[in-house]
């Protein structure tokens, strides 16, 4: 029998890296000694006393049966005490949170709550690419919000044609940024809110990286700005800010309203995490401070030794305030897929190409910061040490547009 896949999926942007995914198999195979640069996916372990929680709660009967569908209300309680504690905003545990299945599963499935075929969603570019495949699922219409450089990669909210902005259902955003590590001020946040009720659009952003943030930044809550909770929601994550991807926990809070859509698709659709996981996390947001602040000089340093080193070939960088992402420029004689290839194979250094965010990703790479301080050294050391990349930035002819 011919499997004939359903149109939603053939409506997904193009998946650009099977040759890149080639390529890496091949240099492994060869024991080519690779740099993964690649993943945003911390190598930092899980900090061992939400390790213990989990085992004793997996111990507990209580726990081994299915969850409620919107969480254990402790962990909502959780939730509430961390966001007053990290934000001063006040939220109602019963009504304004829900846990997610990482917030993976919240992004992917607001879509399926709120939109139907043919309604626009306002998405930015570079994005992270779940925004744009849940709206497709949902049969709606991603309608890209370019992000530029000129603009401090912030969406021109401005520029979007009036009948589009209300047509539009949702927007999203997401400061501090993946993939540009640019953070936005509450100003900002107070302009996207109001353009958000001017046109009656749901506003979701996206703030998986408020704890990862160096030189004494910290990063706001989009609910922090008054009149937020009207249009808003904010999806979160404890995957970045305590070392948990792999346990799958994540949440949402705001709008009651908005949130009990995603609530609705969710009971059709999954039933809840494990409550022992939901259990670790209560502890991982309960856990002093001091843990994550470790975790933000990790990444700072490793930021630095990264800047330091590709400055020294004429490699300008912005350094990020947050996130652990380095967005850089390459030079414009080659596209941002066969820079990528380049550096493998020259230099066994695996990087993002900016194009895998979407159109106006294109002349970018993107960094993760997620191996030693050893191997980034060694992989400057390698970028430094070859002599065609040198050129190109001595060069450096490096402008470019989207
Ligand atoms: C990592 C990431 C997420 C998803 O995190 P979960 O592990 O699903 O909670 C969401 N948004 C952005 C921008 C991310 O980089």
């Amino acid at each position: 029998m011919r499997i004939e896949k359903a149109k939603r999926l053939t409506k997904l942007p193009p998946y650009l890296f099977a040759e890149l995914d080639k390529m890496k198999s091949r240099l492994r195979e060869k024991g080519k000694d690779l740099i993964d640069l690649g993943i945003g996916d911390p190598d930092l372990p899980t900090s061992s006393p939400i390790i213990k929680r989990l085992s004793q709660a997996a111990k507990n009967p209580q726990n081994h049966r299915y969850p409620s569908y919107q969480g254990l209300l402790s962990f909502r309680k959780a939730v509430s005490q961390w966001y007053r504690k990290r934000f001063g905003v006040e939220l109602d545990p019963e009504k304004e949170i829900l846990t997610l299945i990482g917030s993976k599963e919240g992004i992917a499935h607001i879509s399926l709550a709120l939109i139907n075929p043919e309604d626009i969603a306002l998405v930015p570019d570079p994005a992270y690419p779940v925004y744009e495949a849940g709206v497709i699922f949902a049969g709606g219409k991603p309608y890209p919000l370019p992000l530029q450089e000129e603009n401090h990669f912030l969406p021109s909210l401005e520029k979007i044609d009036k009948k589009v902005a209300q047509r539009a259902k949702v927007l999203f955003i997401n400061y501090p940024n993946n993939p540009t590590g640019v953070v936005a001020s509450r100003d900002f946040f107070r302009t996207v809110v109001d353009f958000a009720k001017e046109f009656n659009i749901v506003l979701c952003h996206d703030l998986a990286y408020s704890e990862i943030s160096f030189d004494g930044y910290s990063p706001p809550s989009i609910m922090e700005i008054e009149g937020a909770k009207e249009v808003a929601i904010e999806f979160h994550s404890l995957s970045k800010t305590f070392n948990m991807t792999g346990w799958r926990i994540g949440f949402v809070v705001g709008n009651r309203a908005i949130i009990e859509t995603l609530h609705e698709v969710k009971t059709n659709i999954d039933s809840g995490v494990f409550q022992a996981v939901q259990e670790a996390g209560i502890e991982a947001l309960r856990m002093n401070e001091h843990t994550v602040e470790k975790t933000r000089e990790i990444y700072q340093r490793r930021r630095d030794i990264l800047a330091e080193g590709l400055a020294r070939i004429n490699w300008q960088i912005q350094l990020p305030k947050a996130t652990f992402y380095l967005w850089l420029k390459i030079p414009s004689s080659s596209s941002s897929l066969e820079f990528t290839e380049f550096l493998m194979q020259r230099c066994g250094v695996v990087v993002t190409p900016g194009i895998g965010f979407g159109s106006c990703g294109e002349g970018y790479i993107r960094i993760a910061l997620t191996v030693s301080e050893e191997r980034l050294e060694e992989a400057v050391k390698r970028i430094r040490a070859d002599d065609l990349i040198r050129r190109e930035f001595l060069n450096a002819k490096i402008k470019r547009k989207c």
